[in-house]
């Protein structure tokens, strides 16, 4: 194994051989993959890398030089960071800052801590729904909750993504200019 000194804590976007992005792993991760000839770069990062032998520009994106098969993952983990990064960190009933989650059919009356049954809200808005429903508050949510689909939540999850992956992960320029 190359002898790569840690370096910054970023991460590279890692795309198939067809160019289909994968997965998200570190700089040391994705140097290591390039020096052992199994990726080559397609962007370059921020700075060089520097070891015993070699130097080598920080790739920010790399392709696979075989092409791996991978399970199709469709489940996106439920995570507190997750539910916030899907709702925007806003509050489902008042859109104002969310800092708290809120089970919208309670689990106090056997609701579930799944995807369709958690939303962002803010401690107002969760401290006087309390153990109700929102119709039964004559409240209402802008739109079922859901879990997270789509390419950038498979490969990223909640991660913010590199704005130089915007263009592999089919992610609106602005939002990823925004992430920056
Ligand atoms: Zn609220």
């Amino acid at each position: 194994m190359p002898d790569i000194r840690p370096t910054v804590g970023s991460s590279a976007l890692v795309l198939n051989a067809t160019y289909e992005p994968l997965c998200v792993v570190s700089v040391r991760r994705a140097t290591i993959l390039v020096l052992t000839g199994k990726a080559v770069g397609v962007s370059d990062g921020d700075g060089i890398l520097h070891s015993a032998r070699h130097e080598l520009p920080i790739p920010s994106v790399i392709r696979l030089s075989r092409y791996v098969k991978v399970p199709y993952r469709t489940h996106v983990g439920l995570s507190r960071r997750a539910i916030f990064a899907r709702d925007g960190w806003r509050c489902a009933y008042c859109r104002g800052p969310a800092e708290t989650i809120d089970h919208v059919f309670p689990r106090s009356r056997g609701g579930l801590h799944a995807w369709d049954n958690v939303v962002a809200a803010c401690a107002k808005c969760n401290h006087s729904k309390s153990d109700r429903t929102p119709a039964e508050l004559g409240w209402r949510l802008p739109t079922p909750p859901a879990a997270p689909k789509g390419l950038a939540w498979r490969v990223l999850g909640h991660r913010t993504p590199d704005p130089r992956w915007a263009d592999w992960l089919d992610l609106p320029t602005a939002a990823a200019a925004e992430a920056a």
